[in-house]
């Protein structure tokens, strides 16, 4: 653990695209933090809908008037990536107790690889809980309109 006077979160995901949720989440985060690095997480086994470089421009995009919000990318564990950038906090949504179960059990883990890395939960505003990056994938792909889920500046080419 690093003794950074700075306070780092990272908020870690796939951004497959980016949705209002993510967006929503991060604004509520700012006051919390000095610094937030929205990092997209590469799993080279994983087949994307965008590519890494689509992914990114349009989360520098929708976060381009937030001075404390960066955008990166990694390859490797979450916990690692962390602690090479000095960030002690992770940021994660809750939308239903499914995420809630799934992301105990990593935030648990990243506690002890992330050498005491602790983990920041808000939970989504109803309006947002329904809305999922897999969600809007079905809907771009099935040739719908996923401009009510994406934030201002992400525009999906039909
Ligand atoms: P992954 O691709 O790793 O599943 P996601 O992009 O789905 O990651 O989600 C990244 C983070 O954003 C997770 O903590 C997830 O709970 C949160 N999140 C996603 N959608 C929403 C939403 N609508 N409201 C609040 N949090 C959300």
């Amino acid at each position: 653990m690093t003794n950074s006077p700075i306070k780092v979160a990272v908020f870690p995901g796939s951004f497959d695209p980016i949705t209002t949720g993510h967006a929503e989440l991060v604004r509520r985060a700012v006051p919390l933090f000095d610094k937030i690095v929205v990092a997209v997480g590469v799993n080279t086994q994983k087949k994307y809908l965008f590519p890494l470089e689509q992914r990114l421009e349009w989360l520098k995009a929708v976060f381009a008037d937030e001075p404390k919000v960066e955008v990166s990318s990694f390859e490797g564990l979450t916990a690692h990536f962390c602690n090479k950038i000095d960030a002690r906090y992770l940021l994660r949504g809750l939308r239903n107790a499914s995420d809630f179960d799934y992301e105990k059990t990593i935030s648990q883990l990243n506690d002890i690889v992330g050498d005491g890395l602790e983990t920041v939960f808000l939970i989504s505003q109803p309006a947002y809980s329904h809305i999922s990056s897999t969600i809007v994938r079905e809907i771009i792909k099935g040739g719908g309109d996923a401009s009510p889920f994406l934030p201002k500046g992400v525009e999906v080419r039909k």
